[in-house]
């Protein structure tokens, strides 16, 4: 069956590109790499899914199985989740097919028959619009489409070989370090214009009487090591979308703005009256943050 074939080991993912499929005009095809992934992606409203049986757990490994399949049925487009393993597959699946690749689109659609992505290029720096013919493979990040209404699909079991070359040997649980600022309310975040370590107080104390999580920027984490990097904000950081975001210090370049591109109110402390982190923020602070912070942590107390 041709159609835009869709693989995501997250459920979420899979029915949200079914979604995309459906809008598109096309039949949505699941793969699925187990015999439980099977199972699940059969209720998720597909037209048809395609169970690759082989023998190894990791979706890499199934590449070449699923290069070869998307040829065999005249798949149009490989939408894939962009997940760890979900990346890893897209992209050796691209290469088994020489085909173009195009990851973690901000939005995909189809007009007129053609898929239509963008994505940011160059740390945010760029939006760039592209037009893919023939078959290609795209990752997608959760989120840009609603869940798919549930339905049955016909499952068809494909035996593949999987690539032995890489074995999974052992699995493990990521140990997080500090907090995790995705679902934080308020954020308090320290940059590079902080001299000290032990200035950090004045930080802690206002994060304090807000009931603020710490975040800082890329250099606070991972050149002075001051807080975990699992702190540190922006492109290549933790995405936060708070209530409040107040910055002392940070210049506000557009690797670490795009991280707070969907908070509510941004207040700004700076030296420099022309950091473009002004442009930025709701609110802006021209002045020294060791003189500027206390007084606005006294000035919160006192309003209790
Ligand atoms: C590929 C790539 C990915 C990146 N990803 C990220 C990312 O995810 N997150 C991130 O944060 N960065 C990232 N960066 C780094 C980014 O480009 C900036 O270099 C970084 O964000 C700057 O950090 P900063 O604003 O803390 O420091 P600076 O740019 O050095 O700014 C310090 C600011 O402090 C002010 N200042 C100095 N003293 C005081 C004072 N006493 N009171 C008040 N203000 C004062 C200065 O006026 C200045 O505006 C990335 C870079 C690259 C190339």
């Amino acid at each position: 069956m041709s159609g835009i074939f869709i693989y995501s080991e997250r459920l979420d993912i899979a029915s949200e590109l079914i979604t995309f499929a459906r809008e598109a005009g096309k039949p949505a095809v699941l793969l699925a790499l187990s015999a439980d992934a099977a199972q699940s992606a059969k209720n998720l409203g597909a037209d048809k899914v395609y169970y690759l049986k082989g023998e190894s757990p990791l979706a890499e490994s199934y590449a070449l199985a699923v290069a070869q399949l998307l040829q065999k049925q005249g798949s149009e487009l490989f939408a894939v989740g962009a997940t760890a393993s979900g990346r890893d597959l897209a992209a050796r699946t691209a290469g088994y097919l020489d085909c173009a690749m195009v990851s973690d689109v901000l939005s995909v659609s189809c007009a007129d028959g053609q898929i239509q992505t963008e994505r940011m290029m160059y740390g945010g720096a760029v939006l760039q619009r592209e037009t893919l013919s023939g078959l290609s493979v795209i990752t997608v990040p959760p989120g840009k489409f609603e869940s798919s209404p549930p339905g049955l699909a016909e499952v068809e079991v494909v035996e593949v070989s999987s690539d032995p070359r890489v074995r999974l040997v052992e699995t493990a649980p990521i140990v997080r370090q500090g907090t995790d600022l995705s679902k934080a309310e308020r954020v308090v975040c320290i940059g590079l214009g902080m001299e000290k370590k032990e200035d950090m107080k004045i930080a802690l104390e206002l994060a304090e009487v807000l009931g603020a999580e710490l975040g800082c920027s890329r250099g606070i984490a991972e050149e002075r090591h001051w807080l975990p990097v699992e702190q540190y904000i922006g492109i290549s950081g933790a995405i936060v979308k708070p209530q409040l975001y107040i910055s002392m210090g940070i210049s506000g370049q557009v690797q670490h703005t795009v991280g707070i591109r969907d908070a509510r109110l941004i207040v700004a402390i700076d030296l420099n009256d022309k950091a473009p982190i002004f442009k930025a923020a709701d609110y802006g602070i021209v002045g020294d943050m060791n003189q500027v912070v206390p007084m606005l942590t006294e000035a919160i107390k006192k309003m209790g």
